[in-house]
């Protein structure tokens, strides 16, 4: 009898175990991210961390189904930026930080970070740089230690030796040192091989390299090329080699053009891109991050006294300003385009004014919001899983108030926040 009576609970408890909780999502509007145009009164069915159906009208809750009401409210699938540095954030006078900053110090900054950006709706990002806590923090993210978005981590970008992302520019010479493959720093083709592979093993996700000069970091030249092709020949086919996508850094032309004809997957900025180098986009199919944001933000930094050093006052105004037109000039001519901030070159959880900087340079809401969800999903290699609220993908959903076709602004205040079934915001 005793025997018998563990044997039933035994299976109870096999059963709860099994028979998840549904939640239903009640939504106002919803914007699935395929349809060009907003559903009215629709139930998403959330299961786990996914998405289990989409039905038409409110459904009827039925034995432990929860129900979210988000009936004054549109829903759109998570945003996803490909293009954040959720290590760190501007200040004035910031640049004295890596001299200050202890590793403990980075990862508790990158972990408020990181919740900062989930509860602006960004439910997955592509960071392209920092000092290596980036994939730790990925790492506690995915093992539920912290609340963030998923990430996709290039770990440490690779430049050349005094390149944009030479880790020791403007430092005194007996602090600098001379960094190589280990730090991201190479020059030669068998040190490109070495940097991407080194990479690989510390667990980064796609590589990034700046291929010409940058604003911020402290150096005379923001945009002439900085790796030749040969170099660029051997990082794009390593990188291969271990599935990685690579980002290209590149405001200049030249160093653009270099890099686009080499096979990386995205340019970063694109400044100062000419006709030639809009072809070439077109030709190759490469994509176009513009991060408009973060230009318009460093030149705003620029004129406030000491906010940044003299070098990078002079560039951050310079070419800081450029980067909306080069959006508008882009996008007409057919590049296709990523939505991605440079989030930390201004302050995290502010991403989504980016969708308002892309209506204003000509790009329909429409276009906007995809280029931050099926596009950015597509690019992650995540289609199946990610950039829309459809059957069978994660369950990574957000609400706003009001109608972002309309009003696009309405993305800055994201009110409903849920990452594989969780809810962070509500
Ligand atoms: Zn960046």
């Amino acid at each position: 009898m005793k025997k018998h009576y563990l044997t039933v609970l035994a299976t109870i408890a096999c059963f709860s175990a099994f028979a998840q909780q549904r939640t239903l999502l009640h939504c106002g509007n919803l914007l699935d991210g395929v349809n060009n145009s907003l559903q009215p009164q629709m139930t998403v069915v959330v299961e786990g961390n996914k998405i289990t159906a989409v039905q038409r009208g409110y459904t009827v809750p039925a034995g432990t189904d929860r129900v979210i009401d988000l009936k004054t409210k549109t829903v759109l699938p998570g945003l996803i930026d490909m293009h954040v540095h959720i290590e760190s954030e501007t200040r004035r006078g910031g640049a004295i930080d890596r001299f200050t900053q202890n590793v403990p110090d980075v990862a508790f900054q990158a972990a408020s970070i990181a919740k900062i950006t989930l509860m602006a709706g960004f439910t997955t990002v592509r960071d392209l740089g920092g000092s290596g806590v980036n994939i730790a923090l990925r790492n506690a993210i995915n093992r539920g230690l912290a609340d963030g978005p998923r990430i996709f981590t290039v770990g440490k970008s690779i430049a050349t030796t005094g390149g944009h992302a030479d880790p020791t520019n403007g430092y005194r010479r007996d602090l600098a040192g001379d960094p190589g493959p280990l730090e991201g720093v190479i020059n030669s083709p068998e040190d490109a091989r070495k940097a991407v592979r080194q990479r690989y093993k510390e667990g980064s996700d796609l590589i990034k390299i700046t291929a010409t000069g940058g604003v911020l970091s402290n150096a005379k030249d923001g945009q002439g090329p900085q790796f030749n092709d040969e170099e660029l020949k051997a990082i794009v086919e390593t990188a291969k080699d271990y599935g990685f996508a690579v980002a290209a850094h590149a405001h200049g032309a030249e160093g653009m053009k270099r890099a686009i004809r080499a096979g990386v997957t995205t340019i970063e900025h694109g400044t100062l891109m000419d006709d030639e180098a809009i072809e070439l986009f077109k030709k190759h199919g490469t994509y176009y991050v513009p991060t408009i944001i973060a230009g318009r933000s460093a030149a705003d930094s620029a004129r406030t006294f000491g906010y940044y050093p003299a070098f990078v006052t002079a560039k951050a105004l310079a070419i800081g300003p450029k980067i909306q037109a080069t959006f508008a000039k882009a996008y007409k001519a057919g590049v296709k385009v990523a939505f991605g901030t440079d989030a930390g070159v201004y302050p995290h959880g502010l991403n989504a004014k980016e969708f308002e900087f892309m209506v204003e340079g000509g790009m329909p809401p429409i276009e906007a919001i995809k280029a931050a969800t099926m596009v950015n999903a597509e690019l992650l290699g995540m289609k199946n899983q990610l950039g829309s609220v459809e059957t069978g993908k994660f369950a990574d959903i957000i609400a706003v108030d009001d109608n972002p076709l309309q009003n696009i602004k309405t993305l800055q205040a994201v009110r409903f926040v849920m990452k594989e079934g969780k809810v962070y915001k509500q």
